[in-house]
């Protein structure tokens, strides 16, 4: 088999830890990312530096992309130097970044049209597990083309599915984070509803936590909120970008659109750029304004 000559674009807060981890497992990689300073650790560790996406393009037979939202995935496709400018035929395309069914299943058929491969390949999981390598990986494509990025799939997670057609995996992830969502939002009204109850703040995580309602997202973002760091491990305006792609595939039920609205103004004030569970701090801000007036 051909070894795996791996270009990554997007080193963002996934897309870093994950090329470090593939690195660090001896893979080849070459890198891109827009800023081009943050490529410097990873040069450190034996990443390539690529002149622009179509270089990266060039020197890979597979390509990642871990980038933010439908737009700039198109632009590191398919504008004038993307990857799909004059890409080597045959190589493989696999996006991570969290997307649209819609955006998905373009960029299949504009790589089809340039004569290589495409696979969406969504991951759930950040922080501490990102950088152990236990992701968690749903996939959408060609069983061939699964096959060839299993190696990279079983470096960067704890397990790998392959869920159907392109499209199907961008579902999956979606539905995942609105569950996240709404976590995330009954966690944090649940702790202020507490606190207006005189139960302690510490008191109500534990007693969660322990409980049958806890789960990995409770007791990784109890810790965010007792430390109040609020540093980004998924970024509250990611979270709104996938509740307004929840949106657009069609979503009807009745908590949604207060869910989509309390995000929507967290992000308008000021919380867009920090942890998501920051959803906390807006409500709470939200309810002294409104006794205050
Ligand atoms: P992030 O920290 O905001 O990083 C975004 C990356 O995309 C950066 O490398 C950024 O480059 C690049 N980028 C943005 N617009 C671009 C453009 N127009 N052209 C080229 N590059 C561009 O985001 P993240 O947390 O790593 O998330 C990346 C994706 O994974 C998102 O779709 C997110 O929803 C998804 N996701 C995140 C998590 C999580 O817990 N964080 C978990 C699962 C999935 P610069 O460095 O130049 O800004």
């Amino acid at each position: 088999m051909t070894p795996l000559k791996i270009g990554w674009a997007g080193l963002g807060t996934m897309g870093m830890p994950m090329a470090r981890n593939l690195l660090k497992k001896g893979f080849s990689v070459s890198i891109y990312n827009r800023t081009r300073d943050k490529e410097k650790e990873l040069i450190k560790l034996g990443a390539s530096s690529a002149e622009s996406l179509q270089h990266l393009s060039q020197v890979s037979n597979v390509v990642v992309t871990m980038i933010t939202d439908d737009e700039a995935v198109e632009q590191v496709y398919n504008s004038g130097d993307g990857l799909l400018s004059d890409p080597s035929p045959g190589t493989l395309m696999i996006d991570m970044s969290t997307v649209s069914t819609k955006i998905s299943k373009k960029l299949a058929k504009d790589c089809n049209g340039k004569g290589v491969r495409f696979l969406e390949a969504k991951v759930s999981g950040s922080g501490k597990l990102v950088e152990e390598g236990q992701l968690i990986i749903m996939a959408g494509g060609a069983i061939e083309d699964y096959q060839k990025a299993l190696p990279i799939f079983e470096t960067l997670g704890k397990t790998s599915f392959l869920m159907g057609e392109v499209g199907i995996a961008s579902a999956a992830k979606l539905c995942l984070n609105y569950f996240l969502a709404l976590t995330f939002q009954g966690l944090a009204e649940t702790v202020l509803f507490a606190q207006q109850e005189h139960v302690d703040k510490q008191a109500i995580l534990n007693l969660i936590n322990e409980s049958p309602l806890g789960s990995g997202v409770t007791r990784q973002k109890s810790q965010t909120i007792l430390s109040n760091d609020f540093s980004p491990a998924f970024a509250l305006k990611h979270i709104t970008k996938d509740l307004r792609l929840v949106q657009k595939e069609g979503m009807r039920f009745p908590l949604f659109s207060p869910l989509l609205a309390s995000y929507q103004s967290a992000s308008q004030m000021g919380f867009a750029e920090d942890d998501a569970i920051s959803i906390i701090r807006f409500l709470d801000k939200t309810v002294s304004d409104l006794k205050k007036s």
